[in-house]
């Protein structure tokens, strides 16, 4: 009925055929093309059936036709919609799709062109509804625009279908954050674009640290659980600055346009250590986990996607190795330390039957009388061709390659045996790794040692850290009375790194808390708030009647401070470091007890001997020169000859770093520059600038950007060449002259 309303308004006439023709007729037999009565029934059951639908405006755009099956879908009724303008009926989407977004309704409307299945949404109420439409302009026979008449069809079922199968290729179900795919295409078209504006971009790769085992001990809901959260926590942490993903398991990543600044994003990956590592509840239970980060910054750590994140997971590699809890930037020397690390692995695995490893003993050292209370036993290991290893480096690989519980038992027992040859009864510390407190046969290692060495127990101290809090509950506390009730005391250790739970202490018989380092480092400093936490710890620690170490002193005012702050005990530098078995029993043999403190009277911003070839500019000639040493502030040089004080230079430390910087001191050939900018940590022990010269301004300057390997260029290489005569005469450093680290 109503089809044939409008095409009679829209002046079609009833053909010859179109005879009156009764329902049922002659249904089956052909519809000639000029039976018009029969056509237009035809149309009628094809509108109601809402197969699809008919619209029609006038020259306003304005609705004069629209199928009723259609309109009520609107929620309207015929008369209501009648005169509506057409762009009216429908909301703009960005997302709809990219024709639509490109080419909205009213546009196309407005251009009076023909469109052809344009997606759009219903401006209804209830659940959302989409529709394709298609229109044509039609005109009189002037040419002049009449409206458009058109067709529509409800594509709803099929558009949400498509739409959860889009959002499932691109997000991840379990945290909504966007899946490897999508990070994948965003990082690509990200750099592709950024590439021709000259603009930079960080990557940052996260790797959760310990969730394997929430996933072990409190289930697979709980871990799902955990990464929920950490995501949310990442969200609230990184904002509108950048993008977050997850790759799969407990791995992240995070895209940050337009940043560059390696102090700005070092703060961030700082941040995003800490948050991470605070406590979760998980369904009535409590969770701790860390997390590693890696960052690398392009157009400098590489160019195109692949090589970018090639960097960014060696630097999280390298952030894992490097111990918990840690960010590492990208650089050249990390292509190495991968390989290293893994022949350090191999070669751990002989190191205690080849004898490489030894036992070394830093004394602790009564606060009030510098009298010595006992050793910290700490693992030393010469390499045959590397040199000594830190532990920092080679007790995480042990950790991870399952080697640590034959190493720690090895250490047990060794710190027993030499304790017992100590005069008196002097304690000793030795350090139990968390994997070692889980594992069941811990009491039965201690209780051998002891009964092998003759050592009283009281006289064995072990240190743990608040990682062992990460294991089942249950168990946890049975190791905790296991060891106490063979009548071996424990230390809790690194106290204000990780967690810091309180809970903990009162939970666990601790003896002592071992105040970290990073709490007595700068702790007079007048900008930081370490000396109060100090004195809260030790406030605390006494309640629970507990002593106290302060670990790390290194100077004579950070001493004094501790000691204000009546810190039972202090461990560090200023007393001695970790010596062998002979000196120990060399000093103590001889009846000295005492300890005298000796260090510099303050802490001064940390001097790192290093020594490496670096390039120095001055003016447009460039120089070689050895770096002898390097702090935040400054470095000392050696290489030019008779530099004023007063001179600025300029040091290239490699891979785009250019440090601008005075000389302070000068004698022969040998500088002390002070920086402009101070130099910021690179999450390691390492020293880097906050921004890179861009291998862009190096393409400016006439290099190619093809011809850079990611991240390895040395800025004007040949200078010195060209330009004016060089001031300085430069002399020749040997590099053998001094042990390369
Ligand atoms: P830790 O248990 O916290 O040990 C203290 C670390 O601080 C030692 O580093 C020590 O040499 C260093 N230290 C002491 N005084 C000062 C100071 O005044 N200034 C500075 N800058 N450092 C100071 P070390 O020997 O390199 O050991 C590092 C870590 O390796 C230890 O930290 C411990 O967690 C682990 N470790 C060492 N030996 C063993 C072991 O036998 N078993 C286990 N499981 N871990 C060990
Ligand atoms: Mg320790
Ligand atoms: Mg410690």
């Amino acid at each position: 009925m109503a089809m044939r309303g409008i095409l009679q308004g829209l002046g079609t006439k009833p053909g010859p055929g179109g005879r009156a023709s009764r329902a049922g007729d002659d249904i089956l037999s052909p519809i000639a093309m000029d039976d018009s009565h029969r056509r237009l029934q035809l149309l009628d059951e094809f509108e109601a059936g809402g197969i699809a639908w008919f619209w029609a405006t006038d020259d306003q755009n304005r609705l004069i036709y629209l199928s009723p099956s259609a309109a009520e879908l609107f929620g309207l009724s015929h008369q209501d919609l009648i005169g509506r303008a057409l762009a009216s009926l429908f909301i703009l989407e960005q997302d709809v799709n990219d024709e639509a977004a490109e080419r909205p309704l009213p546009f196309l409307l407005s251009a009076r062109t023909k469109f052809a299945n344009l997606t759009v949404r219903l401006a209804s109420e209830g659940d959302p509804r989409w529709w394709t439409i298609s229109g044509k302009p039609y005109q009189d026979p002037e040419g002049a625009f009449l409206g458009y008449r058109g067709g529509a069809k409800d594509i709803t079922a099929d558009y949400e279908r498509n739409r959860d199968t889009s959002r499932a290729a691109q997000f991840d179900a379990l945290t909504g954050l966007a899946n490897r795919n999508r990070m994948s295409k965003r990082l690509t078209a990200l750099l592709t674009a950024y590439r021709s504006a000259k603009r930079s971009c960080a990557l940052m790769m996260l790797d959760l640290d310990r969730f394997k085992q929430v996933n072990d001990t409190l289930g697979h809901p709980a871990g799902d659980e955990l990464l929920k959260q950490v995501a949310q926590r990442l969200e609230r942490i990184v904002g509108t600055k950048g993008e977050i993903g997850r790759l799969g398991g407990d791995e992240f990543q995070i895209i940050l346009p337009d940043i560059d600044d390696r102090g700005e994003l070092g703060e961030l990956a700082h941040r995003i250590i800490q948050m991470i590592s605070q406590p979760y509840s998980l369904d009535g239970s409590r969770a701790i986990i860390g997390t590693s980060v890696g960052m690398a910054i392009a157009p400098y750590d590489g160019i195109e996607p692949a090589d970018l994140i090639k960097s960014a997971d060696l630097a999280l590699y390298a952030a894992k190795g490097g111990g918990r809890g840690q960010y590492r930037f990208y650089s050249n020397d990390l292509k190495d330390s991968a390989q290293k690390r893994r022949e350090v692995e191999e070669d751990l695995r002989d190191a205690l039957t080849r004898g490489e490893l030894q036992m070394h003993y830093q004394p602790v050292v009564r606060a009030t009388d510098n009298t010595v209370v006992g050793f910290e036993a700490l693992m030393r290991w010469e390499h045959p061709e590397r040199g000594a290893i830190s532990p920092a480096v080679f007790i995480p690989i042990a950790e991870e390659s399952n080697l640590i519980n034959s190493l720690g038992e090895w250490a047990l027992r060794q710190a027993c045996a030499d304790a017992a040859q100590w005069p008196g009864e002097l304690r000793v510390a030795v350090n139990v790794s968390a994997h070692q407190f889980n594992s069941e046969n811990l009491p039965t290692v201690v209780t051998n040692a002891l009964a092998s060495t003759g050592l009283k127990a009281r006289q064995l101290e072990l240190e743990i850290t608040e990682s062992v809090f990460m294991g089942d509950k249950a168990a946890v506390d049975t190791m905790f009375a296991r060891l106490k009730k063979i009548g071996v005391k424990l230390s809790l250790d690194d106290f204000g790194t990780g967690y810091s739970s309180l809970g903990y202490l009162r939970r666990a018989p601790f003896d002592k808390i071992k105040i970290d380092q990073g709490f007595v480092r700068g702790c007079t400093e007048s900008d930081n708030s370490n000396s109060a936490i100090i004195a809260a710890i030790v406030s605390l620690a006494e309640a629970l009647e507990m002593e106290t170490t302060a670990e790390g002193v290194e100077a004579m005012d950070e001493l004094a401070l501790v000691r204000l702050r009546r810190a039972t005990n202090v461990q560090g530098f200023i007393y001695s470091r970790a010596v062998p078995q002979a000196q120990v029993l060399e000093k103590l043999g001889d009846g000295d007890f005492v300890y005298q403190p000796s260090g510099p009277p303050k802490q001064r911003s940390q001097r790192r001997t290093v020594f490496r070839r670096i390039g120095v500019i001055h003016e447009d000639a460039r120089y070689e020169a050895v770096m002898r040493n390097l702090s935040k502030t400054g470095a000392m040089i050696e290489g030019l000859l008779d530099v004023p004080v007063g001179t600025d230079l300029v040091l290239d430390l490699s891979e785009g770093q250019l440090a601008v910087g005075t000389v302070r001191r000068s004698q022969d050939a040998t500088q002390g520059i002070e920086f402009e900018t101070p130099l910021i940590s690179d999450g390691a022990d390492g020293l880097c600038t906050r921004h890179r010269i861009s291998p862009y301004a190096l393409a400016a300057a006439g290099m190619p950007l093809k011809a850079l390997p990611s991240g390895q260029y040395a800025l004007i290489q040949n200078a010195s060449g060209g330009g004016s005569r060089p001031r300085f005469m430069q002399v020749d450093v040997q590099m053998g002259a001094s042990r390369a680290a």
